[in-house]
Formats: C-alpha cells, structure tokens, sequence
C-alpha cells in the first residue's frame, strides 16, 4: 500500500502486466479484483481518487432495479438481484437488508405494485432478502411516521440492498493489492502505448511529482465511465462518441425526515422516474434525476431545475416538506450510459445494462452497467480480454472471495461496523495513546485514531479523500465537514510529513471543493 515502493516496482523491474486497467470506480477496481484473483499480474491507475468520479454519487442501493422490471428488462432485473445476494455474501460489513415502503395513493396502485414486488421477489431466488407484503393505510404512516396521510389506500413493504459506495470500493482495491495488484491513484494514463498498431501498454503521469512513466502490458482496459471517449480518441482519434452521460443528484437531509429505518420508494414521479429517500448513516439520501449533460466535469454540478424537482417531490409524500436550509448536503453524478443505436431516446429508456468493446488495436472498453453488477461486469471483460489477447485460460474466483474486512453478522450499531474486520485494529490504535481518541466534530462519532489507520491503510492522498470518500462526511453533512477539515488535515500533514503551506492548500482546496456540496 505504499505509494513509493508501488511506483518504484513499476518503474525499476521491466515488468510486463497482464492486464493495465484505466479507472478506480466500481469497474476498474472490479476487473482488477477478478484480474488478480485469477492469479495475473495486474496494475491499476485512476487519475484521481479511487471512486472520485460517478462510484461514490450512487444512490447506494445494491438492488435488482424494480423499474427495470416494468421496463420489462427481465435478464437485467435477474443478474442484478443475483448480483445483488453474492455482494451481500462477500462484504456483509458493506451490504445490507434495507426494507422499503412504496405508498400507494389510487386504488389500483396496492395490487399492481404488490403483484410485481411478488415476481421480484421470485426471481432473486436463494438470494431473496425479504417477503414484500401489502399492509393498509395505518400502519404504513406507522413505518413512516412522516409519510403524507391524506389519500393513502395502501403501502407496499420490500427489501433490497444498502452500502457505501466508495468504503466498498476501498475494501475491493485492498483485496485487489492483497490478491498481488498494483493500484496507484493520482496517476493519470495520458497516452498508449502501441507495438505493431496493437495496444501494448500506456504512459501515466504522476500526479503529486508530474513525472511519466512508460508501462506495458498484454491487455489494457478502459474503465473510465462518463471519460471513456477520452481515452477512445487516444486510440482512433476522431472516433465517434460512445457515452451518454446522464447527471443524477441526491439531497441529504436529516433522519427525522423519515423517523424510520425504512426506506421511501415513489415508483412514478412527475417525470416517471422512481425517487428514492434511503436512510444512510443516521440521514436520508433523496433522489434522483436524470439529466442528459453535454460536459463531462470531474466535480459536477447540481441544476437549480434538478434541486427544486427533488425538494417538491419528496413534499408531495412528506407531511413535514424538505426546504432548501434543511439540505446538509448535495451531490452530483453522472451515469455512463452506452450510447443507443436509435436517436432521440429519453435517458431513462436507455439501458442500464454494459456493452464491452474491442477496438483494432486490442483496447477493451467496457461501457455503462452499475454498481450492483460490478462483479458480473469484471467476470466477463477479464473472459473477454483472455479470448482475444490470447492469455492462458484461468477461471473466476469472485462468486465465493470474501471482500477485504468481510465479518459474518456486523452489529450494524457499532460506528465502526464498515470497517468489518478492521475495526478492532481501530479500537486498538485508538486505545494505544490518550490523543489518539479525541472526537473531531461534536455532532460525529469520528476520533482522531480513526483518521490516522485510515492514512495508514487506504491510500488517501488529499484531504478531500478522508472527508468525502473514507469518512464521508461531506456526503453526509458538507459544512460538519469544512468544520472538520483543519484538524483532519493536522492529522494528514503528520502522518505523511508535510508542511504547513501543503496544509493551507489542501484546506483551500477543500473548502473550495465542499461549496459545491452546500445548498444556499
Ligand atoms: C445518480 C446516480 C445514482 C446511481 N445509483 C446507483 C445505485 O443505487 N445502485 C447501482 O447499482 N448503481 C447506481 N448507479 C450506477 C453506478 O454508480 C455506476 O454504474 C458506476 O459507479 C460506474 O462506475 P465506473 O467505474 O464505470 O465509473 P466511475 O466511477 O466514473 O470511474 C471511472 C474512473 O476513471 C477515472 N479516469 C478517467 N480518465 C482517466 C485517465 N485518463 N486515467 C486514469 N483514470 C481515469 C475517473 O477519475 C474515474 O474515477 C448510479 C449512478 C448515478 C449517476
């Protein structure tokens, strides 16, 4: 896990990797982790943070997608409910049961959502988490006290899966490392490398030192998301786009909003979206939307159209509505959707599902997908890549490998439960000196010790990566965070001895950064 020595292997030895994976979100980690598990030899490089860009804007849901199943996306629906129970078996730290209320308000609605929560529920199969049931107006403003009352007919309960994005994402780049992969963030792949007009490598730039380095490799894959054309035009420039991003924003409010550890499903908003409000770490995550963007930004930014649609419908249902001085945080991001053939489809229609692709060259890119079906989606590029690279045949592992920190029944109370099997490690540095348990915001259970095993272990670089990506506070509660962000970056500088103006420029930097996260 040491960024020097990683550099220093790649650099010093004429290594030749198996495969050279472009992108630290959900897919690159995840082709990684099936890469390296297999037994190849494997590097990943991500330009900024892993998960930085669409990985850590989900909705956090592992779910088999119930709007997918009236869309009538019957094999999309059944991989990802499949999905959905294998993630649960290997990160049960991570990946939950959430139950859900869908709140019916016509007649017709109770019968018909029931009906098809029962086929949802038939087909995840051995891995159902949950029976859905149909219970009456009463004790649906019972399991939510805050649900509007006046029109309900019936409420819809079912399960489906909760986590944190990116902590999944770290365990999984950890596991990776532990499975003998290279993973390196902050280093941006800036060309290819061709031999023969095959793909045979790439050039990355540091991005702390700008130095560039030359690495090869039999197989190079890219696992960029919503960048993905970026890295197409270094193949074939002028190559026609792929990616459609959609821009999706959630609201986080505080728990009393709901007052249930149930989550909210409106199956049918205004647009014909589903909107969600989930409970996530003692808040409620809102949302989203679905807004076809003509930028593809690093940090992107919520539309005020986007804001008011979230505030006014999540009011429609609520008895107490959100306002805009109750949002304690916002956060944007963009899905990479594959491109359809025919014009003119609103993004909602277009698949959620991938599309893997071979240029000429021998660069693979995989498209589109969700988190849900990460695994799914490695399982088939690393097939993909063997086949038409020519490596020797070695099968998956991925169904039955534990995720790093992976521990049987989590007490999901404990404010260290997502650290799985870490957590004791945590106790135990917390323990080992007086300092090392003082609390860095009185409204949050974070200390001082927690930060430090964090710089230790998981490879943040900025200051940003503890507070949005390790912590996630600035998902959470995006001014608790600025607040934070002094001593956190005390912590930071220590650890990894830097000096005071590098302190000043990372906390300029965040604040900067946090202003998008804050509603005013
Ligand atoms: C609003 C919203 C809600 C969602 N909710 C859910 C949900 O609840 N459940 C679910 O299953 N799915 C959900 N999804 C879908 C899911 O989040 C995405 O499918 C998934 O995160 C995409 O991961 P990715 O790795 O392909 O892309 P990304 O996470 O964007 O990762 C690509 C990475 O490539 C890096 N990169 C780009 N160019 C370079 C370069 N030149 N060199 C090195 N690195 C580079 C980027 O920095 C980035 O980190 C949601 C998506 C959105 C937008």
């Amino acid at each position: 896990m040491n960024r020097e020595s990683i550099i220093r292997h790649l650099t010093e030895t004429e290594v030749v990797f198996d495969f050279i994976i472009i992108g630290g979100g959900a897919t690159g980690l995840g082709i990684a982790l099936d890469a390296a598990t297999r037994g190849y030899k494997v590097a990943l490089f991500e330009q900024a943070d892993f998960t930085k860009a669409t990985s850590s804007r989900s909705t956090k849901l592992v779910h088999g997608g119930f709007r997918y199943l009236a869309q009538g996306n019957i094999s999309l629906v059944l991989e990802a409910l499949r999905e959905r129970g294998i993630l649960r078996k290997n990160a049960p730290h991570i990946v939950k049961d959430q139950r859900f209320l869908i709140p019916c308000y016509r007649w017709w609605e109770g019968p018909f959502y029931f009906c098809g929560l029962v086929v949802y529920d038939f087909m995840s199969g051995v891995f159902r988490f949950g029976r859905s049931m149909c219970i009456g107006p009463k004790r649906s403003v019972k399991t939510i006290p805050n649900l509007r009352k006046k029109g309900l007919t019936a409420g819809i309960l079912y399960h489906d899966g909760q986590f944190d994005d990116s902590r999944l994402a770290i365990n999984m780049m950890r596991t990776a490392v532990e499975a003998g992969a290279c993973a390196l963030n902050y280093m941006k792949v800036t060309g290819l490398l061709k031999e023969h007009g095959k793909v045979a490598g790439v050039t990355v730039q540091d991005r702390e030192t700008a130095t560039v380095y030359q690495v090869k490799s039999y197989a190079v894959v890219n696992a960029t998301g919503v960048f993905a054309d970026s890295i197409l035009q270094m193949d074939t420039p002028g190559k026609q786009p792929m990616v459609r991003p959609s821009q999706g924003v959630h609201l986080v409010l505080d728990a009393s909003f709901l007052e249930s550890d149930y989550a909210v499903m409106i199956p049918k908003t205004s647009d014909g979206r589903v909107l969600f409000a989930v409970p996530w770490h003692n808040k409620v995550v809102v949302g989203t939307t679905d807004m076809l963007m003509k930028e593809t930004l690093e940090e992107p930014v919520a539309l005020e159209e986007e804001i008011q649609f979230i505030l006014d419908t999540a009011g429609n249902y609520l008895t107490r509505p959100p306002q805009r001085s109750d949002v304690l945080s916002i956060f944007a991001g963009l899905r990479p959707l594959a491109a359809p053939r025919g014009e003119g489809k609103k993004t909602k229609e277009i698949s959620r599902s991938h599309k893997i692709i071979r240029e000429e060259s021998g660069l693979i890119s995989i498209i589109g997908g969700k988190w849900t079906t990460y695994r799914k989606m490695a399982q088939e590029t690393v097939d993909f890549a063997i086949r038409h690279i020519g490596l020797p045949m070695r099968n998956c592992v991925t169904e039955s490998y534990p995720i790093h920190g992976s521990k049987p029944n989590p007490d999901f109370s404990d404010p260290l439960y997502l650290y799985g099997s870490d957590a004791d490690e945590i106790r135990n540095l917390i323990a080992s000196a007086p300092g090392m348990a003082e609390k860095l915001h009185p409204g949050y259970a974070y200390t001082v010790g927690e930060v430090v095993w964090i710089v230790r272990n998981e490879m943040p670089r900025r200051l940003e990566d503890i507070l949005a990506r390790r912590l996630r506070i600035l998902f959470l509660d995006a001014r608790a965070a600025v607040e934070m962000a002094p001593r956190v970056a005390e912590i930071l500088a220590a650890e990894q001895t830097k000096d005071d103006a590098w302190k000043e420029t990372q906390l300029n930097a965040f604040k900067e950064l946090a202003a998008n996260y804050i509603l005013v």
